[in-house]
């Protein structure tokens, strides 16, 4: 391919899209998407080669990195052997692929139901809790995504609930959030505390008896990052116990490596009665998420039928991919090295932006899930305005870095297999646009 060929596809990839392309959550006239034509590892590029260091994973999604050939092959073998099989048939590489995801899940985690990405996960989900508890209410957190369907959308606590208002039983409460806490809180401790009061609470006006499940994510993710102060799943956890509510994990953006471990919640000691997976779990190669289902709940529908199937439910490429990746995720160390870079590397150098620049409110994070929360004035932690955080964007892309900008916040979320080198390379663009933002405070 020539030099101008190469041009003329990048252009030809930016018009088509711009003509007939019809894209999520946006106003479809500002859009100004960024052309790519490949990728390998940590790197993406467009047709002309232009090159861009991935520090969004795609929607935090590519853990494994980009192209990881055994997966690539892994899915290539597959198509060649058989593409579609329906749901309701024995099939050797989707059992391997939920074997090898209850092998990774907690104790007394054994089935999983799959889906064909998040939203649906957290769908099924819900449903199994009211059909397991025989109640209908569901609490989920303000400042969470849980994906774009029916109960999914509904349950989702920030301004995209907005226009789904048909659902029933659906009950926000806040989480906690030291940097705009809504507790007054000035500790973590306080902060845990009374987030744990303020749930508690809100079960007792609803009626325990009433509640099928309380669903959060782990670490709420597009919401910025939230990593939960010590204690906080944890109580939550036995104030689920207390009243027989089903405790959901969504796991999609959180799960299979971004934070350093395979599930975010083992670090803060909890075992959840439903976990949603997506994403990482095969980085997103082929669509597909799931429901890892605890065995008491299994149980339910041992006799009773679960009224729930998708035709797509565990697809032989998506399964391929999954076993390839779990498989390459474990023998390749990828996990640990999430939570090496993210505790040697990553989170210092953020810490030592944070401290350098007035704009940075906080920083906060763990393994390679971190965000950079941007501030217009310090003191009133008033965030950086959406005009300067398009700038923000633009600058980092123009440096070669594709960011993961959500609200007033860079999300720096590489794959993880992330190296020291990349973090170096991110670190001085980061410093560098918040640099040219730090003026105007
Ligand atoms: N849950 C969480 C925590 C997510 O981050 C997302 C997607 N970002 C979803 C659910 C929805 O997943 P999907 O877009 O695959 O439906």
């Amino acid at each position: 391919m020539d030099h101008d060929a190469t041009l003329d596809l990048d252009a030809r990839a930016y018009a088509l899209d711009r003509a007939h392309v019809f894209h999520s959550w946006s106003a479809q006239g500002a859009l100004d998407p960024v052309v790519i034509a490949g990728g390998s590892g940590t790197r993406v590029w467009d047709h002309a080669g232009r090159e861009y260091l991935d520090f969004s994973s795609q929607l935090v999604n590519v853990n494994i990195g980009h192209q990881h050939p055994a997966v690539v092959q892994a899915i290539v073998e597959q198509a060649q052997q058989l593409t579609t099989i329906s749901p309701p048939t024995a099939h050797l590489v989707r059992g391997e692929a939920a074997r090898r995801i209850a092998a990774v899940a907690p104790d007394g985690m054994d089935k999983v139901f799959f889906t064909n990405g998040g939203a649906d996960a957290v769908e099924n989900a819900i449903r199994m809790a009211r059909l397991h508890t025989g109640r209908d209410k569901v609490l989920s957190r303000y400042r969470s995504y849980h994906g774009n369907t029916g109960a999914a959308i509904v349950a989702t606590g920030d301004w995209r609930r907005v226009p789904n208002e048909f659902a029933r039983g659906h009950v926000h409460f806040f989480g906690p959030y030291l940097y705009r806490s809504e507790f007054w809180a000035e500790t973590p401790e306080q902060e845990c505390e009374r987030a744990l009061q303020h749930l508690r609470r809100m079960i007792e006006v609803e009626g325990p008896a009433s509640i099928a499940a309380v669903l959060l994510e782990s670490i709420p993710g597009t919401a910025g990052v939230l990593v939960p102060p010590p204690g906080y799943l944890a109580g939550v956890r036995e104030v689920c116990d207390q009243h027989g509510i089903v405790l959901i994990l969504d796991e999609v953006m959180a799960g299979f490596g971004r934070t350093g471990d395979w599930f975010a919640h083992t670090a803060h000691g909890v075992v959840p009665d439903l976990i949603t997976f997506a994403k990482g779990v095969n980085s997103g190669y082929v669509p597909v998420g799931g429901v890892i289902i605890s065995d008491a709940i299994a149980a339910t529908f041992d006799e009773r039928v679960f009224p729930g199937g998708l035709t797509y439910s565990g697809h032989p490429l998506a399964m391929a991919s999954i076993v390839a990746s779990i498989d390459a995720m474990t023998a390749e160390g990828i996990v640990e090295n999430a939570a090496t870079i993210g505790r040697d590397v990553l989170g210092p150098a953020l810490q030592d932006l944070a401290e350098r620049h007035p704009s940075v409110g906080e920083v906060r994070g763990v393994g390679v899930f971190w965000a950079i929360e941007l501030v217009a004035d310090p003191q009133t932690r008033a965030p950086l305005p959406a005009a300067a955080m398009g700038t923000v964007k633009a600058e980092l892309v123009k440096r070669g870095l594709l960011p993961f900008i959500v609200d007033n916040r860079i999300h720096a979320v590489p794959p993880c297999v992330v190296t020291r080198d990349d973090v170096a390379e991110a670190v001085t663009i980061y410093d560098e646009v918040l640099s040219l933002v730090d003026p105007s405070l």
